[in-house]
């Protein structure tokens, strides 16, 4: 009896530590994330846990119902998973893959351990199952990130650079020609400034989505950076053949874009192209041959088309050639100012000089400023000579001043490159220092361009140097913005009405007309008004009774070396 007691306990025992088990086991698959599926093969037999119910509207409890789960993913997968749940077909114990339900949506990853006995016959297999979606919607954005723009949908400029290289090879095996089209929207910059950088940035979409639509087979785009797209063409029909998509853009652009809050955009666009094999053989260069274009056309007016072709590439390799032989003159300090004299018109007495300088180039020949400032301007030379300039030409009138004997005043011309620099105030008043020269016998020359491009900042710095008794004078007058209602804004003492104007003064009336309302508004403003380029009689006549100030020309004198200046002092005593 006893010993029965002592079975049933035993039993009971083993029973219940058998159930804490399956409970743990239980437990243990409902806290994974995933469902799994266990089959036993002697028993043909197949039980679920987990998230089983979660995933699947079905049960498995046999070999058939197994079947279901092939049911129940994309047809373009079922094959691959037959392979998975069933390794056991061929002799294998683990499989895995990812596949899509058939809702199109959900990823589910599948891996399936089957278990042999010792005679290798298949006992048990566990089918794990976990839903991925997720992780694949992060893969698939890293994805994207890594090859699109986000703004547009067009490739990036990564990418591009990528598929244009794959062109390239391409075209070198088949002896094609690839183009590469740079397009840019023409003054982007007032369609950002007019109406704000969320319409700027819809005009960019809508038009990256147009270039979209212009792509198929063998013709791809990139958006490469603000309003700069680019696409490229394999082996386009021949040479220079790309007028296909100039067409297609101009007729799009010929309608305006219809922006957010209502607001429109009426655009132009300029096109650059260079070609493989003709300007480059590698994808970054033709690009930026191509760039180089779109931006050399520009120059010549708004909505262009232009090729890289050998006169560019001529002109491309002479100014790689002067800026050179730039960069080594600025070390030589080859440089020499001639200064030219600027006169009252009522009494025909100097008022100054302005100092413009020149280039000792080969053999002594000077190189005018037209010539290379625009070139130090876009390489930053400008930033030295322009130091140069200051220190020599204030230099040069201490040493006058005091062999003289009188003052008078120095206008010194400043690049907006040197405006923009922090230090540029401090640097002018160190120099001044140094030479102890009075801040009013100083003339600094600044064109309206600066003060377009960062009126704040600059009209901030002018403002400081004025209170130290510093001239501004505004140079080129009539050929820029030149409004009136911003000229009372600026901070300056003397304005210049450019050359333009003085050379059809005598022989154009319209010219007339507005010479003299420039003259009387800015008599009205307080201004004093210097006309350069005078080299008529009669035009140094007629100015002087509309009543400009001061006369600047060939009339009275050219720009001079230093040393040949002196008799225009020594007249003046
Ligand atoms: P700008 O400031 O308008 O200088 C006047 C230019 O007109 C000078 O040319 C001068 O020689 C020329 N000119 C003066 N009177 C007459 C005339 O009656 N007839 C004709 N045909 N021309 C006349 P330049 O010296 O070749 O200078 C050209 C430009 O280079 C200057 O134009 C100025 O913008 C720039 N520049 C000159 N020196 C410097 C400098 O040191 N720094 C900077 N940043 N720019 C400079
Ligand atoms: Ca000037
Ligand atoms: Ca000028």
């Amino acid at each position: 009896m006893n010993e029965l007691h002592y079975q049933v306990d035993l039993l009971r025992a083993i029973n219940r530590k058998q159930m804490e088990r399956e409970r743990m086991y239980l437990k243990v698959c409902q806290a994974a994330v995933g469902a799994f599926l266990y089959f036993s093969f002697d028993r043909g037999q197949a039980t679920t846990l987990g998230q089983w119910a979660d995933y699947f509207p079905f049960e498995v409890k046999d070999t058939r119902d197994m079947e279901q789960l092939l049911d129940a993913v994309e047809e373009s997968c079922r094959l691959q998973l037959g392979d998975v749940i069933y390794p056991e077909k061929s002799g294998q114990d683990t499989a895995e893959m990812e596949c899509l339900l058939q809702d199109s949506r959900t990823w589910m990853h599948f891996r399936t351990q089957v278990y042999y006995d010792e005679k290798g016959k298949p006992s048990e297999k566990v089918i794990y199952i976990r839903d991925i979606t997720r992780q694949h919607a992060q893969k698939d954005e890293l994805v994207y990130m890594a090859y699109y723009d986000s703004l547009t949908g067009l490739y990036n400029r990564n990418y591009f650079v990528r598929l244009l290289g794959e062109y390239l090879k391409r075209a070198s095996h088949t002896g094609s020609i690839v183009s590469v089209v740079v397009i840019n929207i023409d003054e982007f910059r007032k369609v950002n400034d007019s109406m704000g950088l969320v319409v700027g940035d819809e005009l960019v979409r809508q038009f990256g989505s147009f270039l979209k639509g212009l792509c198929q087979e063998d013709i791809m785009a990139c958006h490469l950076h603000s309003d700069v797209y680019c696409m490229a063409v394999y082996d386009p029909a021949g040479s220079k053949s790309v007028s296909f998509l100039h067409k297609a853009i101009q007729e799009r652009i010929r309608e305006p874009f219809y922006l957010e809050e209502g607001k429109e955009a009426s655009i132009t666009v300029s096109m650059g192209v260079a070609e493989y094999p003709e300007a480059s053989d590698t994808a970054l260069e033709l690009i930026n041959c191509a760039e180089i274009v779109v931006f050399k056309g520009k120059a010549e007016g708004a909505g262009t088309l232009h090729y890289f072709d050998a006169p560019v590439m001529d002109e491309l390799l002479q100014s790689i050639e002067l800026e050179n032989k730039l960069k080594k003159a600025v070390c030589n300090k080859d440089f020499v100012i001639h200064y030219q004299p600027q006169y009252y018109a009522g009494n025909r007495r100097l008022r100054g000089v302005e100092a413009l300088i020149r280039w000792k180039g080969e053999g002594g020949k000077l190189i005018g400023p037209t010539t290379f400032i625009p070139v130090a301007e876009s390489n930053g030379s400008i930033i030295p000579i322009g130091r140069w300039v200051m220190e020599e030409s204030v230099r040069q009138y201490a040493a006058w001043k005091q062999q003289f004997g009188f003052p008078f005043i120095m206008s010194v011309n400043i690049s907006a490159l040197q405006y923009k620099r922090d230090d540029f105030v401090d640097s002018v008043m160190e120099v001044l220092n140094r030479y102890q020269v009075k801040p009013a016998e100083i003339e600094l020359e600044i064109t309206e361009s600066v003060l377009i491009e960062d009126f704040q900042s600059v009209a901030a710095k002018l403002r400081l140097l004025r209170e130290q008794g510093v001239k501004i004078s505004l140079d080129d007058f009539g050929t820029g913005f030149s409004s009136l209602a911003y000229l009372k804004r600026l901070p300056v003492d003397t304005l210049k009405v450019d050359k333009s104007f003085i050379d059809t003064v005598m022989t154009d009336s319209s010219t007339r007309v507005i010479t003299e309302s420039i003259i009387n508004m800015v008599k009205s403003l307080g201004f004093e008004a210097i006309a350069e380029g005078v080299e008529e009689e009669q035009q140094y006549r007629y100015l002087h009774a509309i009543g400009c100030d001061v006369i600047q020309g060939y009339l009275f004198g050219q720009p001079l070396p230093p040393e040949e200046l002196e008799s225009v002092f020594s007249s003046q005593t």
